[in-house]
């Protein structure tokens, strides 16, 4: 198929999601407990763009001439690099099917993709529309199955060519490993995190205490860049704690197909239990508890927003990806140690700094260990800015120009200038 051709296909398969926009977003919301309204308007319309973003590559991915040294004509083809098998979470199940197949199918190669056991429903959906807007059969497969089973068996096979993954960073691990054991198939993969999020010492308080809540709760806490450590500065630290506890109080919580509700059920029995063992953990090692600490209500899987002060880099909740509703705010005195100590973690995803001076601002992201730096922002994510992670956060990046590569073979064809053999 021509570039153009999938250009056509990508493009048709944008309508077409935006058309379905609602029915999309009901599958999200149904699958994963998260809020209509942000699958409606925030995650759905995300996923439309992207679509649009990867048909705009799909005909302007070109190789290079080369001034070779010597009497040579060498140039690269950028190829696709055949079969990718993808696997995917259930956090942002639509978003990281479009992360996935967006670049994949622009550069030409096919794909098997695995859902997340939880959240199967709105990829199948896509899937649909993408084959309603001319994809042609066998393309794009898409698996409805368990990790140990139908992950690692697309992780081990020896047609895939290639693995993209997205999850803990502990199943990234053994993705890693089976690539190795099988065909040495390239791997990418976007894990866990233990974000910091500095709230420096100019900081509006009210601004950055709504930016932090945002940073660490949207999504019902369960994002691998959550700003799950908030570092505020000893200056500010006794007002920022007194309006985070308050906003934390005030977030609605409950049935995520009434208008209005910002936080959802977490995904399942299992994510529950484990973020309220990290809460009694928060307070057996001394935190202070500042809010919320329980279930919301007796029924479903809905934890109350939680805020714990005096958190120590020591403790569990400091050092452990909790996935859930739980902010840990930390305090700092100064700018060296701020930043020792938010590297000083086996992650590196993502990093929130908030602050009105750009000194501080240009000293802190270029000293983050992290591959994204969201200054006075948080969870930008255009299609246009790749993703990904520093350490244990993962390797490569999706999204943008970035993401290309990861589906792309680069072949060198070297021609003599003058055939020797002439
Ligand atoms: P979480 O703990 O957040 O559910 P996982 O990393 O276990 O995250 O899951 C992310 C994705 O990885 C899911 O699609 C899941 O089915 C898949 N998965 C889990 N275990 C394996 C495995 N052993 N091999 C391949 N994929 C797996």
């Amino acid at each position: 198929m021509t570039a153009y051709e999938r250009q056509r296909i990508l493009l048709r398969a944008a309508d077409l999601l935006e058309k379905h926009n609602d029915e999309l977003a009901a599958l999200e919301s149904w699958d994963s407990g998260k809020p209509y309204e942000q699958s409606a308007k925030i995650e759905v319309p995300m996923l439309v763009h992207l679509f649009r973003y990867y048909a705009g590559w799909a005909d302007k991915i070109h190789g290079l001439t080369v001034p070779a040294d010597g009497p040579y004509h060498v140039q690269t083809l950028h190829e696709p690099i055949g079969v990718a098998g993808q696997i995917i979470p259930w956090n942002f199940p639509l978003l990281m099917f479009g992360w996935k197949v967006g670049p994949a199918l622009a550069c030409g190669n096919t794909i098997v993709l695995k859902t997340a056991e939880q959240t199967p429903l709105s990829a199948l959906f896509a899937s649909k529309l993408l084959h309603e807007a001319g994809l042609p059969p066998g393309v794009l497969n898409i698996v409805s199955g368990f990790g140990p089973t139908a992950g690692a068996a697309i992780a081990t096979h020896m047609d895939v060519d290639k693995i993209a993954f997205t999850g803990s960073t502990a199943t990234g691990r053994i993705v890693l490993e089976l690539a190795a054991r099988s065909n040495l198939k390239t791997v990418t993969l976007e894990l866990g995190g233990k974000s910091p999020f500095i709230v420096c010492e100019d900081a509006d308080v009210d601004k950055a205490v709504e930016l932090a809540h945002f940073a660490l709760f949207f999504n019902q806490g369960q994002c691998c860049c959550a700003g799950s450590r908030t570092f505020v500065h000893e200056s500010v630290y006794d007002e920022f704690v007194e309006k985070s506890k308050a906003r934390a109080l005030n977030r609605v919580v409950g049935d995520p197909f009434k208008g209005g509700v910002e936080q959802g059920p977490q995904i399942d029995s299992e994510q529950f239990k484990k973020i309220l063992k990290y809460i009694r953990s928060g307070v057996e090692s001394g935190a202070t508890l500042e809010a919320g600490g329980q279930r919301f209500g007796d029924k479903g899987f809905y934890i109350q927003p939680t805020v714990f002060s005096n958190v120590q880099d020591n403790m569990l909740i400091a050092k452990e990806e909790i996935f859930g509703p739980v902010q840990s705010i930390l305090k700092f005195k100064d700018l060296d140690e701020v930043i020792r100590r938010a590297n000083d973690s086996p992650y590196g995803l993502a990093a929130g700094v908030f602050t009105k001076n750009i000194d501080t601002a240009n000293t802190l992201t270029r000293a983050l260990r992290a591959g994204s730096v969201f200054v006075n922002c948080y969870d930008i994510f255009d299609a246009g800015v790749p993703f990904g992670g520093y350490k244990m956060s993962g390797h490569g990046r999706e999204k943008g120009e970035y993401g290309l590569r990861n589906y792309l073979q680069v072949k060198a064809v070297v021609t003599p200038l003058v055939n020797p053999a002439w």
